[in-house]
């Protein structure tokens, strides 16, 4: 009987499930959207009920298109959108509140006090991080001090916080594992990267209960099987949990330390495998958990960009100047440059290096020549600039040259985009002919885990390789020209 690996990816705006098989061929694909809630300005939630029954409902779908009994899926892979902030009550299993997502900026009162109390420097240290409304911590507290009872009934064992890994396992096995894996857990703010455990004193700082936290496992090993109610008594191991960009750093098989990868989705998302080693950064980078396997813990440098193909949806759906993504790539190449025009797409604030969330957008440069062709490619520029803002910190961090970068993400279908890319970073940009690969990291762990895959089943087919095509001098002035851009940006 033929056996497959079912990768779960709950992402942001949607949940998928796919099954991969021995070949790693995609045998079926399911994905269903979840909805956003914007409760107020800058306020992002999702109902965490949502969350799981969208789960729930690719997984049968995807069972169902590729007409197979549960009984030959090997085991579970899953993905998650990472720092999104979910607790619920122990003996119900409902949820307190709405699980407050990454990009929520509510929790900004509760980091500005952290701030200001002086706690910048040991959060850092203890656990690579920064303190930002982007981690767990602050959603956490601000959970427990907005729901009536929810701190009392907290300390009293009756709550249970989870991260959106945490809360699927829990749900998946019939409210009985809890659970999260190192590569989530070095994203709540909580965890000790050196120790890797929850860190105490941080607990006590934050006045969060230790009973609400799951326990923490490696990356890849068996937590545990789903309930025999879901799928047609069978009980199907979960043998993977792993956060999306460490899923993607997985899938493109970043093993080796120094080897780099990056992510053109919504955001932006570049990390390096820096093996066991814990790199610090001076640059404005994050020290984050890679994955940990048997008990060999790896680590990554991230950087982490708010708006990189959202920039392009935006062309799309507000400007209304494209009717699609993919027609950027044309318009880009209609025009010889953007004639000293630039958009720093600051629409939240700046992530990575910069971490400014207090500047807005803009678009410098514009002349009575500039027309929408123009306007298209300093978007897709804006996308490759700011990756090489992530790159040089990071070059600075490790000490690492680095002479070619994965690439993966809805916007790395463009070529223009990967092309540019090549040329100011001046390294090899690789694209595999496999798209899908944070669902296929977490379907590789899960087959490692289960016997199914060994590492040397793991490789994978080149697309295209681009290759740097320009003189220093030319990337010099249109680089130095994005300087001066993100510079004014940030002083208005
Ligand atoms: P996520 O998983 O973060 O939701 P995806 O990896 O699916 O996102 O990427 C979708 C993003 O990529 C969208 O914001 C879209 O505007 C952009 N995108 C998709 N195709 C292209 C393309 N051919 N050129 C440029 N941008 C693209």
């Amino acid at each position: 009987m033929e056996k497959f690996i079912m990768a779960i990816d709950q992402g942001t705006t949607s949940t998928r499930a796919i099954l991969f098989d021995h070949e790693r061929n995609v045998v079926a694909m399911s994905q269903k959207e979840t909805t956003l809630f914007y409760p107020q300005p800058g306020w992002v939630e999702q109902d965490a009920n949502d969350i799981y029954l969208s789960t729930l409902a690719v997984c049968m779908d995807v069972i169902s298109k590729a007409k197979i009994s549960p009984k030959q899926i090997a085991s579970i892979g899953i993905s998650n959108q990472r720092e999104t902030t979910i607790i619920w009550d122990k003996e119900t299993g409902l949820p307190i509140y709405h699980a407050i997502v990454w990009q929520s900026k509510q929790t900004d009162g509760i980091c500005d006090e952290w701030k200001e109390k002086g706690y910048e420097s040991i959060i850092s240290k203890k656990t690579g991080m920064r303190i930002d409304p982007y981690f767990s911590a602050s959603k956490i507290v601000w959970i427990l001090n907005h729901v009536e009872g929810a701190k009392e009934k907290a300390k009293k064992g009756g709550l249970l916080f989870g991260t959106v890994d945490s809360w699927l396992v829990w749900k998946l096995t019939g409210q009985q594992v809890h659970i999260t894996d190192v590569s989530n857990a070095s994203r709540t703010l909580l965890f000790n990267i050196e120790t890797c455990t929850w860190d105490d004193e941080l607990l006590e700082l934050f006045d969060i209960p230790k009973a609400i936290l799951p326990e923490i496992k490696a990356t890849s090993c068996h937590y545990g099987n789903t309930s025999p109610y879901l799928f047609l008594n069978e009980e199907i191991p979960i043998c993977a949990v792993v956060g999306d960009q460490q899923a993607a750093l997985f899938g493109q098989g970043c093993y080796e330390m120094g080897s780099v990868k990056n992510t053109y989705g919504t955001g932006g998302f570049m990390l390096m495998n820096t093996g066991d080693k814990i790199v610090r950064s001076n640059s404005g980078l994050v020290s984050t958990v890679a994955w940990k396997i048997g008990d060999k813990i790896t680590y990554a440098l991230e950087g982490s960009i708010f708006v990189s193909g959202s920039l392009i949806k935006w062309l799309r759906d507000e400007l209304k100047i494209i009717n699609s993504a993919s027609q950027t790539e044309q318009m880009a190449l209609s025009v010889d440059s953007c004639n000293g025009l630039y958009i720093v797409p600051a629409f939240v604030g700046l992530g990575a290096p910069y971490w400014n969330d207090k500047c807005r957008a803009s678009i410098v440069g514009l002349t009575f020549g500039t027309n929408k062709n123009h306007l298209v490619r300093a978007a897709l520029e804006a996308m490759a600039f700011q990756s090489k803002d992530v790159l040089e910190a990071m070059v600075e961090d490790s000490g690492v040259a680095i002479s070619s970068i994965k690439v993966d993400g809805g916007a790395a279908a463009n070529n223009f985009l990967l092309q540019f890319q090549s040329d100011i970073l001046m390294c090899d940009i690789e694209r595999y002919k496999i798209n899908e690969l944070t669902a296929l990291g977490a379907a590789y762990l899960a087959g490692l885990s289960c016997s199914y895959w060994t590492y040397d089943d793991l490789k994978m087919d080149l697309d295209r390789v681009f290759k740097p095509s320009r003189s220093k001098e030319n990337i010099d002035k249109i680089y130095g020209g994005w300087k001066k851009a993100v510079h004014a940006c940030m002083e208005f």
